[in-house]
């Protein structure tokens, strides 16, 4: 059976940090889907979510395993929509280890077929954080060497 595994987050944006994850996972599963947590009603992102999409299937382009969409619904249920037995997640620190522990008690509680996986960061991306770029970039300053695509 195909190894499905759904990569989850906010990705305001999807970093270098978030790509390493992603190539790192397709050693692991047969396809990924990288699903941007978005609730339409509250106008709370800095980029603009079709955009997202937009440069992380660009980024991901040569590959025809790796899918991206937009939802707004329990991440245990979504995995339950695309038969995905495996929840990927980067872990930078204790403060991401201790946030990914809990929400993966409640995801095993709410879909126990659901496995989490963590990769650790690899070094080079471990200070990469969307909120710091979001700061560089509201104050203008270059964002580009911290992203897979170039901005507009
Ligand atoms: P969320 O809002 O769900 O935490 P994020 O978009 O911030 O979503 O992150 C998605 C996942 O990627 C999380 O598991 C987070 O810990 C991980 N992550 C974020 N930045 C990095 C990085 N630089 N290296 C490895 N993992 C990362």
């Amino acid at each position: 059976m195909k190894k499905v595994a759904i990569f989850p987050g906010s990705f305001d944006p999807f970093t270098k940090g978030h790509e390493d994850i992603v190539l790192r996972g397709l050693a692991l599963f047969d396809e990924l889907i990288i699903a941007i947590g978005h609730n339409n009603q509250k106008n709370n992102r800095y980029f603009e979510v079709d955009k997202m999409v937009g440069y992380i299937e660009e980024t991901f382009k040569s590959f025809d395993n790796i899918k991206v969409i937009v939802y707004n619904e329990l991440t245990a249920d979504l995995a339950k929509k695309y038969d995905a037995k495996f929840l990927l997640r980067g872990l930078r620190n204790t403060t991401d280890f201790e946030y990914e522990n809990s929400i993966s008690q409640v995801n095993r509680y709410l879909n126990e077929s659901l496995e989490s996986v963590f990769l650790i960061t690899s070094p080079k991306f471990a200070s990469i954080s969307s909120t710091i770029i979001r700061e560089v970039h509201k104050y203008k300053g270059d964002v580009n060497e911290f992203l897979p695509y170039k901005i507009d």
